[in-house]
């Protein structure tokens, strides 16, 4: 049987599913609400015009590093380009993982950590988060050196509670843990702090990017940011050509400009504010602190809620997991969308069921 020659480890996994994208307000992806602004798109047509489309793209993605380089104030050396920050989670459990090593992660936090670990044959250790969806920092870094875990993977802020770890708590974990430490910063910009000053500070430092959330998910690119010994490690296992030229050519428009994204993200902070305001006092809604351009809500039956919502074409992003039964997180969208969702959360009786 062909079967035979498949992996037995993976018999259990399922193919993730992407959600429709037909709906008619898409609040269920993180995804940014606004496309670019046609200006920016022009320039973009004319950028790509001239690319070279019969030779492979460059291989270091070296314009697009050293760009990111000088947005992110580290130097290019240090940065790493990735087919969205999805495919860096997975260069650095290839890079690091032997069969049978471990990964601690919190939980919940970005599933792709756990994927990835299992992926490479690792094995993924999830830590809850208490009350309040807060870690405990000092648990975590016990539970990190008590199970010798290889690496940590932590989303800050948190994908999908949206909760942040304070600066001095991330330098607690990366001096406390005895192994690689990922702080995933994928929602950088709409919480504005970073840990990425120290990657040369420490040596088990890894920090990750993307240009996902602020208008580029098309063009799949994201970014691993380290120093320089655990950066060659990682270079042995990256895909020779893994950013293509297009995505190349379109990330150096936007990067050379970045005025771009600040504007863009100033758009979604003020809504996500305005979101957050009308939110907050819905009753039967409890809310939780957000430093990403989403926000995580409890209700008292998800499910209920989710399907009514898409009954009005609006789709937001529920979980299979138990511990998360009965939370939505629900994308900042444009001014419209969010006044749809909040005219749609609401029964016509005032409950929120
Ligand atoms: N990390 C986190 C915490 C995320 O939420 C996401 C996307 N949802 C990613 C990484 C992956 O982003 P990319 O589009 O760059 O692969």
């Amino acid at each position: 049987m062909i079967q035979d020659f498949f992996r037995s480890d993976l018999s259990d996994f399922k193919a993730y599913e992407v959600s429709k994208t037909d709906y008619k307000v898409r609040l269920d992806a993180n995804e940014n609400f606004s496309n670019l602004p046609s200006e920016v798109r022009a320039k973009i047509a004319w950028a790509i015009e001239d690319s070279i489309f019969n030779r492979y793209p460059d291989g270091a993605a070296s314009e697009v590093c050293a760009r990111y380089a000088e947005y992110a104030n580290v130097k290019s050396t240090n940065v790493m380009a990735g087919n969205g920050s999805d495919e860096c989670i997975q260069i650095i459990a290839n890079t690091f993982l032997n069969t049978g090593d471990k990964v601690l992660v919190q939980s919940p936090d970005f599933s792709m950590y756990g994927l990835y670990t299992k992926v490479a044959g690792g094995i993924p250790i999830e830590f809850p988060l208490g009350n309040e969806l807060k870690l405990d920092i000092n648990g975590f870094i016990s539970m990190a050196n008590e199970k010798k875990v290889k690496i940590v993977f932590l989303s800050n802020p948190n994908n999908p509670t949206g909760g942040i770890i304070q600066r001095e708590d991330i330098i607690k974990i990366i001096n406390g843990c005895s192994c690689i430490v990922v702080i995933d910063e994928a929602y950088f910009e709409f919480y504005g702090k970073t840990i990425v000053d120290k990657i040369e500070s420490y040596e088990n430092l890894i920090v990750l990017r993307t240009c996902s959330k602020v208008g580029l998910a098309a063009i799949r690119l994201g970014f691993l940011i380290t120093n320089n010994v655990l950066m060659a490690e990682l270079k042995k296992v990256k895909p020779p050509f893994n950013v293509n030229a297009i995505s190349q050519c379109i990330a150096c428009v936007i990067l050379k400009q970045p005025e771009i994204i600040y504007k863009n993200v100033e758009c979604i902070l003020n809504q996500r504010k305005y979101l957050w305001q009308k939110l907050k006092d819905i009753n039967g809604i409890q809310l939780y602190r957000t430093g990403g351009n989403f926000m995580l809500i409890q209700v008292e039956n998800a499910q209920k809620m989710k399907e009514r919502l898409l009954q009005a074409g609006i789709n937001v992003r529920s979980f299979t997991a138990a511990t998360l039964k009965n939370y939505l997180r629900i994308t900042v969208g444009s001014r419209e969308e969010n006044d749809y969702l909040l005219k749609n959360i609401s029964c016509k009786n005032g409950g929120i069921i």
